[in-house]
């Protein structure tokens, strides 16, 4: 028996709502947690995973939705934070009638949860869901691929952390180096070609990609993941792996700055966060810099538009430079000062609802 305990964990983080799902004939086993509505509707990706066990996939899916309720948050946006994970092997148990059950179950919770694809789930798996629901975001034809636009956010981002630690965002002056060259890596090394980097090297353990990367940007440097972190360069850019910025890594880093794409990548977010500050280098906090993409994605629950999307995403720079800010003040390290902004939003915003207003 697990002991695991579900009420005092949501007690304690605030949870609203864990909603357990089996469906008979295609098999689809789920969970949907819904962490924060204050906002606006939860939305989250669905992720499909062969979990070790179904307390892995609670706890996952309880962490997911937390996490995605801050970066709603932080990215100034009417929504809430939710995540649904299935517990399945995403080799054999994919079919039409699994995700428009999956649809069906989105459909039930009445708009209080929006979807969206995540790990081992596609946009062709997201048009079965659209066949059931609504509350589905992401799909063909609308807003598209969310990397070049995560790639954007990350590029405002890098801007600001240079404009705070260094007082000058002329990319001619710095030397960067990305970690993965893959979706949101290829990306956002066109953008810092385009500004004109002083030297950009790059860093990758998929061939192809290496070889793209060589064929398209000769000038930009191929290093070797092992002397990643100890490249003597301006900004390090993490758009590959989660934990990367560990008790191995820090200590190598020679950069000033860290702003990159990739989730998660303090492995212990205090202790990292911390040893980071007071190696005196500006991490800018992951799920504020790469929210891009969800920012892109919002713009599809109204009538999307690029030109407003891309508007919405450039704002990541001034929040940015609140969060770095807030840093200082309560000397703090910025992942804890991201969520600090962020439930500030929250709070601010749920105490303006306190009274009924006629629309
Ligand atoms: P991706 O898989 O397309 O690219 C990652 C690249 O990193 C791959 O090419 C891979 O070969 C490379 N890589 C893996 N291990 C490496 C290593 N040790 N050294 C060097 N390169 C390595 O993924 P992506 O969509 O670009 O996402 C990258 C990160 O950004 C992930 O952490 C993801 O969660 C995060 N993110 C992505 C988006 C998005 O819109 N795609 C949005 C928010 C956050």
């Amino acid at each position: 028996m697990s002991d695991f305990k579900h009420f005092e964990y949501m007690a304690k983080h605030r949870y609203e709502q864990v909603v357990y799902f089996y469906d008979k004939t295609t098999g689809l086993k789920g969970i949907t947690c819904i962490h924060n509505t204050t906002l606006g509707p939860a939305l989250g990706g669905t992720r499909l995973w062969n979990y070790a066990s179904e307390e892995d996939a609670v706890i996952d899916a309880l962490r997911l939705a937390r996490g995605m309720t801050y970066k709603a948050a932080a990215a100034g946006l009417n929504l809430g934070g939710g995540k649904t994970v299935l517990i399945g092997d995403p080799e054999t148990v994919k079919s039409e009638g699994y995700f428009r059950a999956l649809g069906r179950y989105v459909q039930s919770l009445n708009g209080r949860y929006i979807t969206a694809e995540d790990v081992n789930t596609s946009t062709k798996d997201m048009d079965f869901v659209a066949m059931e629901t609504d509350y589905v975001v992401g799909l063909e034809g609308k807003s598209g691929n969310p990397s070049p636009m995560t790639a954007l956010g990350a590029f405002h981002g890098i801007r600001a952390a240079l404009q705070y630690k260094f007082g000058n965002e002329e990319f001619s002056k710095y030397t960067f180096a990305v970690q993965g060259a893959g979706q949101t890596g290829y990306y956002l090394i066109k953008k810092l070609v385009e500004a004109k980097a002083k030297k950009i090297y790059f860093s990758e353990i998929n061939p192809k990609h290496i070889e793209r990367m060589k064929r398209e940007h000769p000038d930009v440097e191929f290093v070797e993941p092992k002397n990643y972190f100890g490249l003597n360069v301006d900004v390090i850019v993490p758009c590959a792996l989660g934990g990367v910025l560990n008790d191995e890594s820090i200590p190598q880093i020679k950069a000033k700055v860290i702003a990159g794409t990739a989730n998660n990548v303090l492995l212990d977010e205090d202790i990292h966060g911390t040893m980071i500050k007071e190696k005196g280098i500006l991490y800018a906090p992951d799920f504020v810099i790469n929210a891009g993409g969800l920012i892109n994605v919002y713009h599809e629950l109204k009538e999307y538009n690029v030109g407003r999307a891309t508007r919405d995403i450039e704002k990541i720079y001034d929040r940015l430079l609140e969060i770095f800010k807030i840093a200082d003040t309560e000397n703090i390290h910025t992942q804890q000062a991201a969520k600090v902004f962020a439930k500030k939003r929250i709070e601010t915003i749920n105490n303006v609802q306190d009274n009924y207003i006629k629309r």
